[in-house]
């Protein structure tokens, strides 16, 4: 069957079409500045090139309606008619408590993705607008929901909880969610197959570090606990978002600065982390290795601080799971810097870890980076969550 993925963001839409069978991407693509002038579909088979065209999308639905098109077109497209998309995964940000896994998308889904609107402001929004586009342009098709929260559900309540009073948990539901749970759940899968064990006996942790940037501890197949929380703002120093901090200089900002709540938010979300670290030098990895491997102090200070900070909470995650038998890296830094690896575990000596340098040199591919006498193994997985949106729709609807 085939399966169209759409992540839907505030101004752009991710879409690729997956052959639930061979597990291939048949298309994929993108459409930006959706609602802004200049805005365009990228659109590519594998193997061709990128084709690219620019067009007004005044809408989401004027992006799907687009995305179809590109798809069903004669020349380039993939399929000669929407019959043959045999479903939709929409991959939606923020479930709340009320998603513990994906689920088909029907009115009172809808009603509740809604509801969890409140804690993803900018995002579940720009996911239902995708939903509600897909069902005009589409109907009929059976259409799946596939959250970033789902995942982490089965947080234990001492990890969840925040120390603050109860009445805001039971009130406002506020409490540790944790996001890229399909990335987490993907990742940790593949990791068991490949050391060749039953995830239900292993103690894994997964280090997704990419723009944004998340750590979870496995625990027999289930996530106990993860460091983004409420919001993706908690946790690792990110590209641009501060990760965590002493809540107190949220005041003190405001206060020294003159500023409203809301702006020392951007400042938190937009210009901390390594770009914020690093002076405003940059948000992109490879640029900080250069300034890094150049023996620059902007570059090197903001690795050395987002390397500390990963290996705290790989510190923090293998107490709370009483042991650790793997640790894995993902993303678009996680599988592609050899650097921040080595950095990583150069704080993990007290795990046996040792380092693999031939293998860790390597990319693109499920690894083993450690070498066979290392205590606990070190992994890289490249992530799929267009692939782990596909599955777990296609199992929903077959
Ligand atoms: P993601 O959000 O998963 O797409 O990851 C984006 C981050 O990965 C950016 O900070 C990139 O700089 C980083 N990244 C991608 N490729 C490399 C690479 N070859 N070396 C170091 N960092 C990389």
């Amino acid at each position: 069957m085939n399966i169209l993925v759409i992540n839907c963001g505030s101004s752009s839409l991710k879409f690729q079409l997956i052959d639930s069978e061979s597990e291939k991407v048949i298309a994929k693509g993108l459409c930006e500045r959706i609602g802004i002038e200049g805005s365009r579909i990228v659109y590519q088979k594998p193997g061709a090139d990128k084709k690219i065209t620019e067009a007004p999308m005044q809408d989401h639905k004027a992006a799907i309606g687009m995305v179809i098109d590109a798809l069903t077109d004669g020349q380039d497209g993939v399929v000669k008619h929407l019959s043959e998309i045999g479903a939709v995964g929409h991959r939606i940000v923020h479930g709340g408590e009320k998603f513990a896994s994906s689920t088909k998308i029907d009115d009172t889904v809808l009603a509740a993705i809604e509801e969890c609107s409140e804690l993803a402001p900018l995002h579940n929004p720009a996911n239902l607008i995708g939903i509600r586009a897909c069902a005009e342009l589409m109907p009929g098709t059976p259409m799946v929901a596939v959250f970033d929260t789902a995942f982490h559900q089965t947080m234990p309540e001492e990890a969840y909880l925040y120390g603050i009073p109860y009445r805001y948990y039971e009130k406002d539901k506020i409490r540790r969610y944790g996001f890229h749970g399909t990335s987490h759940s993907y990742v940790s899968k593949r990791a068991a197959e490949v050391i060749g064990e039953d995830i239900h006996k292993l103690k894994l942790i997964v280090c997704h570090l990419g723009n944004g940037a998340s750590v979870s501890a496995v625990k027999y197949g289930e996530s106990v606990d993860t460091s983004m929380g409420l919001t993706p703002l908690e946790g690792l120093i990110m590209g641009t978002r501060s990760g965590d901090l002493d809540p107190a200089i949220v005041e003190f900002i405001a206060h020294k600065e003159g500023m409203t709540l809301e702006e020392v938010m951007r400042v938190l979300n937009k210009e901390s982390g390594v770009l914020g670290l690093s002076g405003g030098f940059s948000s992109d990895f490879r640029d900080l290795e250069d300034s890094y491997h150049a023996g620059k102090p902007e570059g090197t200070r903001a690795m050395k601080a987002f390397a500390y900070r990963v290996a705290k909470y790989i510190g923090a995650y293998t107490a709370a799971m009483n042991g650790v038998d793997g640790i894995c890296f993902t993303a678009g830094l996680g599988e592609n810097s050899p650097l921040i690896r080595e950095m990583v575990c150069g704080y993990l000596g007290y795990l046996g870890v040792s380092l693999d340098e031939e293998q860790n040199a390597k990319r693109g591919e499920d690894l083993i980076v450690s070498t066979a006498d290392s205590k606990t193994k070190i992994l890289v997985i490249p992530t799929n969550e267009e692939l782990a949106i596909a599955r777990e729709t296609y199992a929903l609807v077959k």
